[in-house]
């Protein structure tokens, strides 16, 4: 599965319940840009400036990421959520090959729906050391230049579900999991 969604549309809340419910695993590449980061890995140094910028880590880096994490055991097992990948229409491609190497296929994509002024606001107020203004708008802008596109690409494979992503997170989520009980 894959979950889409703007920054602060409430995906990685989301996930995890998700997650937990269809017990699939969760590969969130923020997480593990993050986690690179306080490790302070090569990959960590790299991708630590561009994340603060509110940039794209490029399509190399996060399509080998992904690929390494995707031939690992317990996914083979279980199934992915994946939660911030692909971003870009080199991502969704590469995604397509990784899959298509390892004989697997896409389930379903949900996008969390959740408008502008709403996201910001959430944003602003979680405080990450990322979230700064500047940082916001940038990744917004680029959300809607490079991943907004993606939803296209996602229903003319016809695994598109729109979710309505205003409401509490129970309510979200009731959402959500009929929306992927009705793809499984
Ligand atoms: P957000 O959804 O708020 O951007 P994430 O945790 O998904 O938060 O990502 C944080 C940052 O990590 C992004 O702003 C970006 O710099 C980088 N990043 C995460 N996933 C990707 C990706 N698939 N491609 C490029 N950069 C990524």
């Amino acid at each position: 599965m894959v979950i889409l969604g703007r920054q602060g549309s409430g995906k990685g809340t989301q996930s995890e319940m998700l997650v937990e419910r269809f017990g699939c695993v969760h590969v969130s590449t923020g997480d593990m840009l993050r986690a690179a980061v306080a490790a302070g890995t090569e990959l960590g140094l790299k991708a630590r400036a561009v994340m603060e910028a509110g940039d794209l880590v490029s399509d190399d880096i996060m399509n080998g990421i992904v690929a390494e994490r995707l031939a690992e055991q317990d996914i083979a097992g279980n199934g992915v959520l994946l939660d911030g990948f692909p971003r870009t229409a080199d991502q969704a491609d590469a995604l397509q090959a990784i899959l298509d190497g390892l004989g697997q296929k896409l389930t379903v994509a949900v996008n969390l729906e959740v408008p502008v002024a709403e996201v910001t606001a959430r944003m602003m107020a979680r405080g990450r050391s990322d979230d700064t203004e500047d940082a916001i708008s940038r990744r917004l802008e680029l959300y809607d230049e490079q991943t907004a596109p993606l939803l296209e690409w996602f229903a003319a494979h016809d695994l598109l579900v729109e979710v309505d992503g205003l409401g509490t997170e129970d309510e979200v989520f009731d959402r959500l999991s009929t929306a992927v009980r009705t793809r499984l």
